[in-house]
């Protein structure tokens, strides 16, 4: 199959290749991985309860594998459950480990992550997630406009221009746009590989003391029935999505609730890391600096704070009370203290262009955020935008994209907004065109329904996802954190 990038790829595929599996304290390979003597000593040496446990969770990752067939299989010593096997996906062959999967064979079907095979699948499965990942056409490039294809070059010698992102962000043209999302598709392969994360957002309070134009839950929504969650509740919750679905990174979001005060959070934050092995993330908007402070020092790893545009003009306009250049400077703030940063924008606001978008992106490069959170804006009933035209998919989709081309190495997720209006089409649409995480509820049933942002937020088919996506062991736990550690290596 022959892509419109790789006529302009960078050589070299940076960062293919070096990532070894990093279970049970297995360490880096330095290219040719480690020899399988030493593996074999070390295997006999760890061979105690603990360690068997932990290598046998290497069956298990959080992260969506990724499906190749079975070659051939080479295992140095017959009967030992490490292999050097290789496998055949669409980008060709490679060579990988398997580990502790003896009953193998040539012509089996397995999920890979990094350079280890996790488990075997079906084939019905393993077709089922390429189906859902795998961009189908081929591109005439012949067809596309010199200028788009200028532009779009530019990306791989660093040179996307602000004009050039508009120019992007402003096609309609299909084959432009559906080149375009290929191509931010081959930057995430390139970058990242076939390494989609899921993630969860659990909700646990509707309570908002801010009145944001646009938001649902804004404090004169009249028509919200109102939750808290207590620390019990929260705890409770957040160690079911760990131990018994296998979550590892969990987004607790809530209104700007002072409700819970700034000690309630840090003993809700304490506590959870006492009981669950997970990286947690604080949405709770804007409190003092000296209040994330704490919450880093009780175990918060991320916020995800967006700063919703970067027009300060529409900013001022839809957020009465608040100020662009606080949030601004509290997000700088999280920065400095150590935060991995999830931030992002509207897409879709009242008044906003595509110039304004070009900026929002070009103010995520700038804050060298670690993830990009993005979605349209969908109209709710008793706000001030009730009646204001929702987000586009489309323009979230080109966003995706040249956020992808800007920043190959940042985690983009999917976002709930753009399956909202998209439906299950949204994430294979948003997965396709650069993002590369999921983000599901985890909202207990009974509150869900109260959690209105924006009217019927999507939830579905995460079952079949979780399938591929979550075990709950250490090894996926070990990726995530060097994947966080990496982020931050890249970024700096
Ligand atoms: N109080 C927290 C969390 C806010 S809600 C904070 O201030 O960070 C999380 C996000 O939902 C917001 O940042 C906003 O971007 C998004 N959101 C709110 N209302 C929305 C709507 N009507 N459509 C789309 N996204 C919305």
């Amino acid at each position: 199959m022959v892509r419109v990038s790789s006529q302009f790829r960078r050589s070299g595929g940076k960062g293919a290749g070096e990532i070894k599996a990093a279970a049970c304290g297995w360490k880096e390979g330095n290219g040719g991985g480690p020899a399988p003597g030493a593996e074999i000593k070390e295997y006999k040496e760890r061979a105690g309860g603990a360690f068997q446990a932990a290598f046998k969770a290497a069956y298990k990752t959080m992260c969506l594998t990724i499906p190749a067939k079975v070659i051939a299989i080479d295992n140095p010593v017959p009967g030992f459950p490490v292999a050097n096997i290789t496998v055949e996906d669409s980008k060709g062959r490679k060579e990988i480990k398997s580990l502790w999967l003896p009953e193998l064979k040539v012509g089996d079907w397995v999920l890979y992550a990094y350079d280890t095979a996790i488990r075997k699948v079906s084939e019905e499965d393993a077709r089922e997630i390429l189906e859902l990942l795998e961009p189908k056409k081929h591109i005439d490039i012949s067809a596309l406009d010199t200028g788009f294809l200028e532009v779009l070059k530019g990306h791989s010698t660093g040179n996307l221009s602000r004009d050039g992102i508009v120019r992007l962000l402003k096609t309609e043209d299909p084959l432009e746009m559906e080149t375009l999302f290929a191509e931010a598709n081959t930057v995430r392969q390139a970058s990242l590989r076939d390494f989609f994360c899921i993630h969860g957002i659990m909700e646990f309070s509707n309570h908002c003391a801010m009145n944001c134009f646009y938001c649902g839950l804004r404090r004169d929504s009249a028509d919200v029935v109102r939750y808290r969650m207590t620390p019990d509740e929260i705890v409770g919750a957040v160690e079911d999505a760990v131990n018994r679905r296998g979550y590892k990174l969990i987004v607790l979001q809530s209104g700007d609730d002072f409700h819970y005060t700034d000690i309630k959070l840090v003993e809700i934050i304490r506590r959870i890391k006492k009981s669950s092995k997970v990286f947690i993330f604080m949405s709770v908007g804007e409190r003092s600096i000296e209040c994330y402070r704490r919450m880093k020092a009780a175990g918060a790893s991320g916020v995800l704070f967006r700063f919703e545009t970067s027009n300060r003009e529409i900013y001022n306009l839809i957020h009465p009370g608040q100020s662009y250049d606080r949030r601004m400077e509290l997000l700088k703030g999280m920065k400095e203290l150590g935060y991995y940063i999830a931030s992002g924008f509207l897409i879709g606001l009242p008044g906003q262009t595509a110039e304004d978008i070009a900026d929002d992106i070009l103010a995520m490069k700038a804050l060298k955020v670690n993830m990009a959170s993005i979605g349209p804006f969908i109209p709710c009933a008793s706000t001030p935008l009730a009646t204001h035209q929702a987000g586009s998919a489309e323009m979230t989709l080109k966003v995706t994209a040249v956020l992808r081309l800007l920043m190959p190495r940042a985690k983009i997720p999917v976002t709930t907004a753009l399956e909202t209006i998209e439906s299950e089409e949204g994430r294979r649409l948003g997965l396709s065109s650069g993002a590369n995480s999921l983000m599901f509820n985890l909202t207990p049933e009974r509150y869900r329904g109260d959690y209105r942002i924006y009217p019927n937020k999507y939830h579905g088919k995460e079952e079949v996802w979780e399938k591929y996506g979550l075990f709950n062991e250490e090894l996926s736990y070990r990726m995530l954190e060097k994947k966080m550690f990496e982020a931050f290596e890249v970024l700096k």
